[in-house]
């Protein structure tokens, strides 16, 4: 099953954050996990915590299936209302299920703190909003069913959640005290990595092509015809659990998320909540801990990948102009370039490691290289023009770039105000383009670039413009 279209944001966001092996020798534990995505590290997490001896294998690299793609709203509150949950299965087991939700996200919490990691775990309240008039009483229903199991909750009125949030198109509201977000692909890696300190075995693009249950153990054989023997396993496979489970008890669908660029100014509002409301299908949205504002919905009843990426274009559009419905002051831009350059990025990966199959990289840096941008400078707002220099905020990559004959520089920014928060502006021109083309000698300029072991793009008398020797660095 392909799980995600391309550029899943979360996986884009943060490179390839740690490599694993791959299990291709014969081996014994107590405990398999077959799933390396947020269920099977937590999962492993416990299994680490109880002492038991235990390996974790995935199919993809880690983190890769639908955590890489997830928007990461940590609510208790399951798609089904409690109202509803307490129809089919009774008030106690239905109470039982919210509350288990609402603690399971303080249990994150802990867990987070006790490895330390940087996913930018955060505490938010929950609004779940009518979206049209005629679903008030059910949703006044919802908040009853809620308060009476002990919920923490406050009904808003229309006119106080546009006041608070500038929502529109919200005609009531509950808003819950508990919620959080987090990001999922960082946290699933940092709980591997926790564990792998303390005898945890994880192994990625590793699959099961058999698997042989006896009485007391299983016997699953891999696709480089290895075999693992195990006590137990565990399936953390998600949405792919379909395959091995016969009864057709599931109906998956497609959804689709947007994000926008880093916004800290008009997100002030929204940062402490995660939205979500009575549309069929429902819309969520959130703030990023980078400030940007996504929103998802607008799902579908296929999963049909090639179906379902046909109308990325489309339904993007539409989930924008949900935003401009709900927030008509918010300028909401989707960072449709930073889509398009990591793609440009992959390609250059691709041709790189065809050449030097050796050469590894670090996690992906956004940075344009000429461009202009809105930004606040000493209370004031100015448009930035950098032309070669690139941001450097206090703590953010930003590159000083060289030549084709020279090194260029990864830095991290210091956010100085004097610089307008930029780095140096790296290699310079000496010669005009025209003249470069006119002065330098193709040959000697190829000759010497060679004599370096550099790789480089002077092909022609036109590529002379670009030759090092007509920069200063
Ligand atoms: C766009 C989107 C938005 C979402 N938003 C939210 C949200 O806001 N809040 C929320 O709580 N949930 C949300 N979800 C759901 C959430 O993402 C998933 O519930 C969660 O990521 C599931 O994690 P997982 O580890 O169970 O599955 P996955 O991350 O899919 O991991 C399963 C892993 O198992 C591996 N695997 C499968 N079969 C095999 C096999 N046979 N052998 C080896 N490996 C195998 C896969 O490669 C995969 O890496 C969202 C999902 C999507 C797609």
């Amino acid at each position: 099953m392909d799980l995600t279209s391309n550029e899943p944001f979360w996986l884009v966001k943060n490179g390839l954050l740690y490599f694993y092996p791959s299990l291709k020798e014969d081996c014994k534990t107590k405990i398999l996990i077959v799933g390396g995505g947020i269920t099977g590290a937590l999962m492993a997490h416990q299994c680490m915590e109880d002492g038991y001896e235990t390996i974790l294998i995935d199919r993809r690299e880690i983190a890769n299936g639908s955590t890489s793609a997830t928007t990461s709203m940590l609510q208790y509150e399951i798609d089904l209302p409690l109202y509803k949950l307490t129809d089919i299965i009774g008030k106690e087991a239905a109470e039982a299920i919210y509350w288990a939700g609402h603690d399971a996200i303080d249990e994150l919490k802990t867990i987070v703190m006790q490895i330390q990691s940087d996913c930018g775990f955060e505490k938010k309240e929950s609004l779940y909003y009518a979206y049209s008039k005629k679903d008030i009483p059910n949703l006044k229903k919802e908040f009853k069913a809620r308060e009476a199991s002990g919920l923490n909750v406050k009904w808003l009125s229309k006119k106080e959640i546009q006041l608070k949030y500038g929502l529109h198109h919200a005609y009531a509201g509950i808003l819950s005290s508990q919620g959080a977000s987090i990001d999922a692909f960082r946290f699933t890696h940092d709980l591997l990595q926790y564990n792998i300190k303390r005898g945890l075995k994880v192994y990625d693009k590793t699959n099961i092509t058999k698997t042989n249950y006896k009485s007391k153990k299983v016997i699953l054989t891999t696709h480089y015809d290895n075999k693992i023997q195990a006590e137990k396993v565990i399936y953390c496979n998600g949405y792919e659990s379909t395959e091995i489970i016969k009864e057709n008890f599931v109906k998956l669908l497609s959804t689709y998320v947007i994000i926008g660029e880093a916004n800290d100014k008009e997100n002030n509002r929204l940062e402490n909540t995660l939205f979500w409301n009575t549309a069929k299908p429902y819309h969520y949205m959130r703030t990023t801990a980078d400030h940007r504002l996504l929103i998802g919905g607008e799902d579908v009843e296929f999963v049909n990948p090639s179906k379902r990426d046909q109308l990325i274009a489309k339904k993007s559009k539409k989930l924008k102009q949900k935003i401009e419905k709900a927030f008509p002051a918010y300028s909401f831009r989707s960072d449709f370039a930073w889509a398009n350059r990591k793609l440009m990025m992959e390609r250059v990966k691709d041709a790189f490691s065809e050449v030097k199959p050796e050469v590894e990289f670090s996690h992906f840096i956004n940075k344009p290289h000429n461009f202009a941008d809105i930004e606040e400078h000493f209370g004031e707002e100015y448009i930035v023009h950098r032309k070669g220099a690139t941001r450097a905020r206090k703590g953010e990559w930003g590159m000083i770039p060289g030549s084709q004959g020279t090194s260029s520089f990864l830095v991290l920014g210091k956010g100085d105000p004097h610089s307008f928060q930029s780095c140096s502006h790296g290699a310079g021109r000496v010669l005009s383009r025209t003249q470069a083309r006119k002065q330098l000698n193709l040959k000697e300029e190829i000759a010497s670039l060679k004599e370096q072991g550099i790789l480089h793009a002077i092909r022609h008398r036109s590529n002379l413009d670009e030759a090092p020797k007509q920069h200063i660095h």
